[in-house]
């Protein structure tokens, strides 16, 4: 096992990740940019260190920064949290370089699944099916481009290969906006993460984004875990999440989760990771792409199965080997995630940074609240909006949905605009209560457009 790891992230996941630590007897070293004081994370670890200005690019970004924080302390491990560098090759390169444990896959699984249109390649060939699509990057004014549209059929969805939080994306409905929708995503592509290269697939309509937690040992050993339903998105990003899925049957689990480790072993993946699905009406699915690292929404899988995936994550990066099998892993009941951000849903969500005046979380039976904030901590402008995870466990979707109803009503997070009555609009909805929704459902049921 590990003895001194830093954690190369801030807030939720930061604490999250230093408290599996210190259960784990292994010491932690917090990194924090000159605006990052005061978060949580860094009062919670054993030591800190700051590694640049508040701009992430200078801090939680800098990767020189980051190996010498690690080298000073003595760090023998690096846990990259989600985010920032969790999914960055080189870095992972660097670390290994460097002497240090980079807690994740190899280099080489992190390069292979990184590439969309790369990884959706190695998941044809690995049998896991794919939605329909270029195949390659595509161009504007290109009659091929247009002709294969057709062929695939409109809707299409533009999306960039090196994607990420649902930026880079164009539905496009006919011919006439095809070229507009191309370049529109690769600007934006470009903006969010300086390559400009798009593809293109067939988009599925009202479809639901399902997910299988895998885990993998460097002996080879895969196991999948019980699906989340992520299906509550806006603008592509994830709000909800529960497991197991209402629209999932015992056969469809075992048949998802078989791709799925499908998937895990043609990249010969270690630690966990997320494979993510999309089910049409047909409940025929999907491979969209792999998440090679913890998710943010990895706390309901651990309340339906009663596994730490955080701690499993560090043994099976320290070497161990994986203790799990699916057939034998029992699901507990029933779990949902609600995403508290600091942001105002009635103003298109725009973020709402500040100082936290009288704060209450919620507590009680089967109620679990991931956080780095507290009364009198300023949420700076610089970082994700993210500042609680509600999680609860209930015995069946009812019970879970009456406990996340009562949780969120006793929410009280003072001057900072937050996601929790949107929340509590979506428990109350009653297409919401009767079993999965389609990932059109905000827009539509919410928000009336
Ligand atoms: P990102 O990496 O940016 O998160 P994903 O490929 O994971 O992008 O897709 C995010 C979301 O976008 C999905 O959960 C789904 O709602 C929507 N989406 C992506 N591809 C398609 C598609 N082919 N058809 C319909 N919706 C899609």
């Amino acid at each position: 096992m590990f003895k001194k790891i830093l954690i190369a992230n801030r807030g939720e996941i930061s604490c999250r990740v230093i408290r599996a630590c210190r259960e784990l007897g292994v010491k932690t070293v917090a990194v924090h940019s000159e605006a990052d004081k005061e978060c949580m994370h860094v009062k919670l670890a054993d030591q800190s260190v700051c590694v640049g200005p508040a701009l992430a690019s200078e801090s939680y970004l800098n990767i020189p920064s980051i190996i010498a924080a690690a080298e000073i302390t003595g760090a023998d491990a690096i846990h990259p949290g989600y985010g920032f560098l969790a999914e960055n090759m080189y870095f992972a390169e660097v670390c290994e370089a460097c002497g240090i444990h980079f807690i994740g896959p190899k280099k080489e699984s992190i390069e292979k699944m990184g590439d969309k249109i790369a990884a959706i390649e190695l998941m044809k060939k690995a049998g896991v099916p794919v939605v329909p699509g270029s195949g390659g990057p595509v161009e504007a004014d290109d009659p091929k481009v247009a002709a294969l549209a057709k062929k695939i059929g409109f809707p299409v969805i533009i999306k960039a290969t090196a994607g990420g939080g649902g930026k880079g994306m164009r539905i496009v409905v006919s011919e006439e906006t095809l070229d507009n929708a191309i370049i529109m995503a690769q600007t934006e592509a470009k903006a969010a993460f300086g390559n400009p290269d798009v593809y293109m697939e067939k988009y599925i309509e009202e479809p639901h984004h399902i997910e299988f937690q895998i885990m993998g040992d460097k002996f080879g050993h895969y196991a999948y875990l019980p699906e989340r339903d992520c299906s509550i998105q806006r603008r592509h990003q994830k709000l909800v999440e529960e497991s197991p899925s209402p629209l999932i049957s015992e056969a469809l689990r075992k048949k998802m989760g078989k791709a799925a480790k499908n998937a895990a072993a043609a990249v010969d993946y270690v630690t966990v990771g997320t494979v993510e699905f999309l089910v049409d009406k047909h409940n025929d699915f999907y491979f969209m792409e792999m998440n090679t690292r913890i998710q943010v929404e990895h706390p309901v899988t651990e309340m339906i199965t009663g596994i730490d995936l955080v701690k499993e994550q560090i043994k099976l990066a320290a070497g161990e080997k994986l203790e799990f099998s699916s057939d034998k892993i029992k699901i507990l009941g029933h779990a949902i995630e609600c995403r508290i951000n600091a942001e105002d849903p009635d103003k298109d969500f725009i973020p709402s940074p500040g100082t936290i005046g009288k704060l209450f979380l919620p507590g009680g039976m089967g109620v679990r609240t991931d956080t780095h904030v507290y009364s009198g901590y300023t949420i700076p402008p610089y970082y994700d909006s993210l500042i609680a995870k509600i999680i609860v466990l209930g015995e069946d979707r009812d019970e879970a949905i009456a406990r996340m109803a009562r949780a969120l009503k006793e929410v009280e997070i003072e001057n900072i605009k937050n996601t929790s009555p949107l929340h509590s609009k979506i428990m109350a909805n009653e297409k919401f209560r009767k079993g999965s929704v389609a990932t059109d459902f905000l827009p539509k049921y919410i928000f009336g457009r």
